[in-house]
């Protein structure tokens, strides 16, 4: 039984089981892709705020965390993603991401320079004390909510592009189970706290199991 499960990945592929213009079905929505993770761990329980916990703290930790994992999940991959492979940074759909510079300029760059910047740009902030204070007694900055939706959005940006370019050597590598549960906990943990717009979510909705699904599914 697979406890995360998507009832839109079953209707897809009944979709698709009776579509007849030959169209492929995208390999990530493969049931027997999707329904893969490393864990049964109830995700509910991961991503609500502890009892009694401050918010921007738990917010904090998990940006951290979620960094550090998508960080590593992506340069595990990084020797697939080169200029040449990926000449823009594109997600589901050929949708096209554009890096904005300090000028507020938008850049068209390959997907490795997007999210080299994108990786960069988080980790400064996560070790910038004013932003992310480590400190006993700090306060975290008006603003701090921003900051943190600009950092998902990134790093689902960097799963997305995953997902649209990469899924042949992630499934090669064996490191499917791996990307669904990270996908799974960052879109719940997103959704929980109003960290992502409905329309930064869209790209892979068919992936993203509403809360209320999950529990019909089981
Ligand atoms: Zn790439």
């Amino acid at each position: 039984v697979c406890v995360y499960m998507l009832g839109k990945v079953l209707a897809k592929t009944a979709v698709f089981g009776i579509n007849n213009n030959n169209q492929e079905e995208c390999p990530y929505l493969q049931r027997q892709n999707a329904c893969q993770r490393i864990t049964d761990a109830n995700m509910f329980a991961l991503i609500s705020l502890p009892p009694g916990m401050d918010k921007a703290e738990w917010l904090a930790s998990n940006t951290v965390a979620f960094f550090k994992h998508i960080n590593l999940f992506s340069s595990a991959l990084s020797e697939f993603c080169t200029p040449s492979t990926c000449p823009t940074a594109c997600g589901p759909g050929n949708m096209v991401y554009f890096w904005t510079d300090d000028h507020g300029r938008k850049l068209k760059c390959s997907a490795p320079l997007y999210f080299d910047y994108a990786m960069s740009y988080i980790q400064e902030l996560l070790t910038d004390e004013d932003v992310f204070p480590t400190k006993a007694g700090a306060t975290f900055p008006t603003g701090f909510i921003f900051l943190v939706q600009k950092v998902f959005l990134l790093l689902l940006r960097t799963l997305a592009h995953i997902y649209w370019s990469h899924y042949s050597e992630v499934l090669a590598l064996d490191l499917h189970p791996h990307l669904n549960t990270l996908f799974s906990h960052l879109t719940l943990f997103c959704q929980q706290h109003s960290l992502l717009e409905p329309e930064d979510m869209k790209p892979l909705q068919d992936l993203i199991t509403p809360p209320q699904k999950h529990r019909r599914v089981l």
